[in-house]
Protein backbone atom coordinates (compact mmCIF):
# COMPACT_ATOMS: atom_id res chain seq x y z
CA UNK A 1 0.00 0.00 0.00
CA UNK A 2 1.53 3.84 -1.08
CA UNK A 3 1.20 6.29 1.35
CA UNK A 4 1.05 9.58 0.21
CA UNK A 5 1.17 12.46 2.72
CA UNK A 6 0.66 16.31 1.64
CA UNK A 7 1.76 18.61 4.40
CA UNK A 8 1.81 22.55 4.69
CA UNK A 9 3.03 25.01 7.42
CA UNK A 10 1.32 23.24 10.28
CA UNK A 11 2.92 20.47 10.26
CA UNK A 12 5.69 22.74 11.25
CA UNK A 13 3.84 25.12 13.60
CA UNK A 14 4.71 22.23 16.60
CA UNK A 15 8.68 22.73 16.24
CA UNK A 16 7.55 26.23 16.51
CA UNK A 17 7.95 27.63 12.62
CA UNK A 18 5.52 30.39 12.12
CA UNK A 19 2.41 29.37 9.88
CA UNK A 20 1.30 31.95 7.26
CA UNK A 21 -2.25 32.20 7.98
CA UNK A 22 -4.16 31.94 11.25
CA UNK A 23 -2.94 32.90 14.57
CA UNK A 24 0.95 33.96 14.68
CA UNK A 25 0.73 33.75 10.94
CA UNK A 26 4.00 35.53 9.53
CA UNK A 27 1.66 37.55 7.06
CA UNK A 28 0.60 39.05 9.95
CA UNK A 29 3.95 41.05 10.22
CA UNK A 30 5.20 41.10 6.26
CA UNK A 31 2.80 41.73 3.26
CA UNK A 32 3.42 39.18 0.54
CA UNK A 33 4.00 41.68 -2.08
CA UNK A 34 6.99 43.06 -0.09
CA UNK A 35 8.28 40.07 0.36
CA UNK A 36 7.40 36.70 -1.51
CA UNK A 37 7.18 37.58 -5.49
CA UNK A 38 9.38 37.96 -8.65
CA UNK A 39 9.21 41.33 -8.67
CA UNK A 40 10.68 41.99 -4.81
CA UNK A 41 13.22 39.74 -5.43
CA UNK A 42 14.36 41.81 -8.20
CA UNK A 43 13.47 45.70 -6.60
CA UNK A 44 13.12 44.99 -2.81
CA UNK A 45 16.37 42.45 -3.22
CA UNK A 46 17.80 43.09 0.32
CA UNK A 47 14.62 42.69 2.60
CA UNK A 48 13.92 39.41 0.51
CA UNK A 49 17.40 38.03 1.39
CA UNK A 50 17.11 39.28 4.98
CA UNK A 51 13.62 37.60 5.52
CA UNK A 52 14.59 34.46 4.44
CA UNK A 53 18.30 34.77 6.21
CA UNK A 54 15.72 34.95 9.71
CA UNK A 55 13.49 32.44 8.11
CA UNK A 56 16.87 30.09 7.75
CA UNK A 57 18.52 31.24 11.35
CA UNK A 58 15.36 30.61 13.25
CA UNK A 59 14.77 26.38 10.87
CA UNK A 60 18.37 26.06 12.00
CA UNK A 61 17.52 26.51 15.87
CA UNK A 62 14.13 24.22 16.08
CA UNK A 63 13.59 20.44 15.85
CA UNK A 64 11.32 17.90 13.70
CA UNK A 65 8.85 17.27 16.23
CA UNK A 66 6.17 13.95 16.55
CA UNK A 67 3.83 14.44 13.51
CA UNK A 68 7.39 14.58 11.05
CA UNK A 69 8.73 11.54 13.24
CA UNK A 70 5.47 9.66 12.58
CA UNK A 71 5.20 10.21 9.15
CA UNK A 72 9.14 9.18 8.94
CA UNK A 73 8.10 6.11 11.34
CA UNK A 74 5.35 5.16 8.70
CA UNK A 75 7.98 4.14 6.54
CA UNK A 76 8.61 1.00 8.25
CA UNK A 77 5.17 -0.88 7.07
CA UNK A 78 4.41 0.84 4.23
CA UNK A 79 5.68 2.75 0.71
CA UNK A 80 5.41 6.32 1.64
CA UNK A 81 6.08 9.51 -0.41
CA UNK A 82 6.09 12.80 1.18
CA UNK A 83 5.38 15.86 -0.64
CA UNK A 84 5.16 19.08 0.85
CA UNK A 85 4.79 23.10 0.52
CA UNK A 86 7.22 23.83 3.31
CA UNK A 87 10.58 24.98 2.32
CA UNK A 88 11.99 23.80 5.79
CA UNK A 89 14.05 20.35 6.12
CA UNK A 90 12.18 19.16 9.25
CA UNK A 91 10.71 16.08 7.13
CA UNK A 92 14.19 14.84 5.82
CA UNK A 93 15.92 15.51 9.60
CA UNK A 94 13.43 13.38 11.10
CA UNK A 95 14.04 10.40 8.34
CA UNK A 96 11.47 10.55 5.43
CA UNK A 97 13.73 9.04 2.46
CA UNK A 98 10.96 10.57 -0.28
CA UNK A 99 9.99 14.18 -0.10
CA UNK A 100 9.40 16.26 -3.41
CA UNK A 101 9.24 19.70 -2.52
CA UNK A 102 7.00 21.62 -4.51
CA UNK A 103 7.93 25.80 -3.29
CA UNK A 104 11.65 24.67 -2.97
CA UNK A 105 14.17 24.38 0.38
CA UNK A 106 14.96 27.10 2.61
CA UNK A 107 18.93 25.50 2.74
CA UNK A 108 19.29 26.36 -0.78
CA UNK A 109 20.08 29.09 -3.47
CA UNK A 110 19.92 28.88 -6.69
CA UNK A 111 21.15 31.59 -9.72
CA UNK A 112 18.52 34.32 -10.64
CA UNK A 113 18.88 33.27 -14.25
CA UNK A 114 18.60 29.30 -14.70
CA UNK A 115 16.59 27.52 -12.03
CA UNK A 116 18.15 24.28 -11.97
CA UNK A 117 21.53 25.86 -10.85
CA UNK A 118 20.83 25.13 -7.05
CA UNK A 119 23.64 24.87 -4.59
CA UNK A 120 23.11 24.11 -0.66
CA UNK A 121 23.71 26.98 1.78
CA UNK A 122 26.64 26.86 4.72
CA UNK A 123 24.76 28.72 7.69
CA UNK A 124 21.94 30.94 7.62
CA UNK A 125 23.30 34.16 6.06
CA UNK A 126 23.06 34.53 2.34
CA UNK A 127 25.80 37.09 1.15
CA UNK A 128 23.77 39.39 -1.44
CA UNK A 129 26.53 39.76 -3.55
CA UNK A 130 27.38 35.88 -4.20
CA UNK A 131 27.38 34.68 -7.86
CA UNK A 132 26.16 31.59 -9.58
CA UNK A 133 29.89 29.66 -9.86
CA UNK A 134 28.31 28.31 -13.18
CA UNK A 135 26.59 30.98 -15.30
CA UNK A 136 27.84 34.07 -12.59
CA UNK A 137 24.71 35.30 -12.41
CA UNK A 138 23.35 36.49 -9.10
CA UNK A 139 21.87 33.95 -6.63
CA UNK A 140 18.43 34.35 -4.94
CA UNK A 141 17.25 31.97 -2.29
CA UNK A 142 15.30 28.45 -3.93
CA UNK A 143 11.90 29.09 -3.27
CA UNK A 144 9.01 29.61 -5.42
CA UNK A 145 7.47 33.52 -5.16
CA UNK A 146 3.99 33.68 -5.56
CA UNK A 147 2.76 34.15 -8.90
CA UNK A 148 6.01 31.68 -10.22
CA UNK A 149 5.04 28.81 -11.66
CA UNK A 150 5.92 25.29 -9.59
CA UNK A 151 8.46 23.04 -11.61
CA UNK A 152 7.25 20.31 -9.09
CA UNK A 153 3.97 20.17 -10.01
CA UNK A 154 3.56 17.51 -12.35
CA UNK A 155 5.79 15.06 -10.58
CA UNK A 156 3.90 15.84 -7.28
CA UNK A 157 0.45 15.49 -9.27
CA UNK A 158 1.77 11.94 -10.39
CA UNK A 159 2.75 11.22 -6.77
CA UNK A 160 -0.73 11.65 -5.41
CA UNK A 161 -2.60 9.85 -8.43
CA UNK A 162 -0.91 6.43 -7.64
CA UNK A 163 -1.87 7.19 -3.19
CA UNK A 164 -3.77 4.13 -2.13
CA UNK A 165 -4.22 6.66 0.92
CA UNK A 166 -3.79 9.85 1.30
CA UNK A 167 -3.17 11.75 4.56
CA UNK A 168 -3.72 15.96 4.48
CA UNK A 169 -1.57 17.70 7.54
CA UNK A 170 -1.24 21.25 8.66
CA UNK A 171 -2.71 23.28 5.15
CA UNK A 172 -4.97 25.60 4.81
CA UNK A 173 -5.53 24.58 1.22
CA UNK A 174 -5.54 28.32 0.16
CA UNK A 175 -2.03 27.87 -2.40
CA UNK A 176 -2.77 27.25 -5.84
CA UNK A 177 -1.74 25.15 -7.58
CA UNK A 178 -0.33 23.47 -5.13
CA UNK A 179 -3.97 22.74 -3.15
CA UNK A 180 -5.22 21.50 -6.30
CA UNK A 181 -3.45 18.35 -5.42
CA UNK A 182 -6.48 16.76 -4.05
CA UNK A 183 -7.96 16.67 -7.21
CA UNK A 184 -5.57 13.74 -8.19
CA UNK A 185 -6.51 11.27 -5.96
CA UNK A 186 -7.89 8.92 -7.11
CA UNK A 187 -12.24 8.88 -5.88
CA UNK A 188 -11.83 5.84 -3.87
CA UNK A 189 -8.88 6.59 -1.86
CA UNK A 190 -9.52 7.53 1.93
CA UNK A 191 -8.62 10.60 2.69
CA UNK A 192 -7.28 11.83 6.15
CA UNK A 193 -7.26 15.34 7.70
CA UNK A 194 -4.88 16.43 10.16
CA UNK A 195 -5.40 20.02 11.08
CA UNK A 196 -6.94 22.12 14.54
CA UNK A 197 -9.19 23.72 11.76
CA UNK A 198 -11.18 21.93 9.13
CA UNK A 199 -9.54 22.75 5.54
CA UNK A 200 -11.90 22.53 3.16
CA UNK A 201 -11.35 19.47 0.76
CA UNK A 202 -12.84 20.05 -2.37
CA UNK A 203 -13.18 16.50 -4.10
CA UNK A 204 -16.14 14.86 -5.06
CA UNK A 205 -16.75 11.83 -3.97
CA UNK A 206 -13.32 10.32 -1.82
CA UNK A 207 -14.25 9.46 2.08
CA UNK A 208 -12.91 11.86 4.48
CA UNK A 209 -12.08 11.47 7.80
CA UNK A 210 -10.95 14.93 10.15
CA UNK A 211 -8.80 14.48 13.08
CA UNK A 212 -8.89 18.04 14.45
CA UNK A 213 -6.07 18.25 16.09
CA UNK A 214 -2.46 19.64 16.09
CA UNK A 215 -0.06 17.38 13.74
CA UNK A 216 2.06 16.38 16.71
CA UNK A 217 -0.85 15.07 18.58
CA UNK A 218 -2.92 13.95 15.87
CA UNK A 219 -0.60 12.51 13.28
CA UNK A 220 1.03 9.72 15.71
CA UNK A 221 -2.54 8.72 16.33
CA UNK A 222 -3.16 8.17 12.50
CA UNK A 223 0.36 6.64 12.33
CA UNK A 224 -0.75 3.85 14.61
CA UNK A 225 -4.60 3.35 13.55
CA UNK A 226 -2.76 2.95 9.77
CA UNK A 227 0.09 0.45 11.10
CA UNK A 228 -3.21 -1.35 13.32
CA UNK A 229 -5.29 -1.55 10.57
CA UNK A 230 -3.37 -1.93 7.70
CA UNK A 231 0.17 -3.16 8.09
CA UNK A 232 0.99 -6.92 7.30
CA UNK A 233 1.94 -8.96 10.41
P1 LIG B 1 -1.07 28.11 5.81
O1 LIG B 1 -0.34 29.03 6.75
O2 LIG B 1 -1.92 28.70 4.75
O3 LIG B 1 -2.01 27.15 6.68
C1 LIG B 1 -1.57 26.54 7.83
C2 LIG B 1 -2.52 25.43 8.20
O4 LIG B 1 -1.94 24.73 9.29
C3 LIG B 1 -3.91 25.90 8.63
O5 LIG B 1 -4.89 25.05 8.07
C4 LIG B 1 -3.85 25.75 10.15
O6 LIG B 1 -5.12 25.43 10.71
C5 LIG B 1 -2.93 24.58 10.28
N1 LIG B 1 -2.22 24.51 11.56
C6 LIG B 1 -1.83 25.51 12.39
N2 LIG B 1 -1.20 25.01 13.47
C7 LIG B 1 -1.18 23.66 13.30
C8 LIG B 1 -0.67 22.59 14.06
N3 LIG B 1 -0.03 22.79 15.22
N4 LIG B 1 -0.83 21.32 13.59
C9 LIG B 1 -1.48 21.09 12.40
N5 LIG B 1 -1.99 22.07 11.66
C10 LIG B 1 -1.84 23.34 12.10
O7 LIG B 1 0.04 27.16 5.22
P2 LIG B 1 0.07 26.33 3.87
O8 LIG B 1 -1.28 25.77 3.60
O9 LIG B 1 1.24 25.45 3.98
O10 LIG B 1 0.31 27.36 2.68
C11 LIG B 1 1.04 28.49 2.70
C12 LIG B 1 2.45 28.47 2.17
O11 LIG B 1 3.22 28.64 3.33
C13 LIG B 1 3.05 27.25 1.57
O12 LIG B 1 3.39 27.57 0.27
C14 LIG B 1 4.37 27.02 2.33
O13 LIG B 1 5.43 26.95 1.39
C15 LIG B 1 4.55 28.28 3.10
N6 LIG B 1 5.18 28.22 4.43
C16 LIG B 1 6.07 27.26 4.74
C17 LIG B 1 6.62 27.21 6.01
C18 LIG B 1 7.63 26.15 6.31
O14 LIG B 1 8.41 25.79 5.44
N7 LIG B 1 7.62 25.60 7.52
C19 LIG B 1 6.22 28.13 6.99
C20 LIG B 1 5.30 29.13 6.62
C21 LIG B 1 4.78 29.17 5.34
Amino acid sequence: MKIVVFTGAGVSADSGICTFRGGNGLWDSYRIEDICTADAMLHNREEVIKFYNIRRKELLSVEPNAAHVAISKLEEHFRVQVVTQNIDDLHERAGSSDITHLHGELRKLRSTKDEHLIYPIEGWQQDPTAHSKDDGALLRPFVVFFGEAVPMFEQAAEIVSTADLFIIVGTSLAVYPAASLVNYVRPWVQIYVVDPEVPNVSVPRNPIEYIQMKAAQGMPLLADKLIKEYAKK
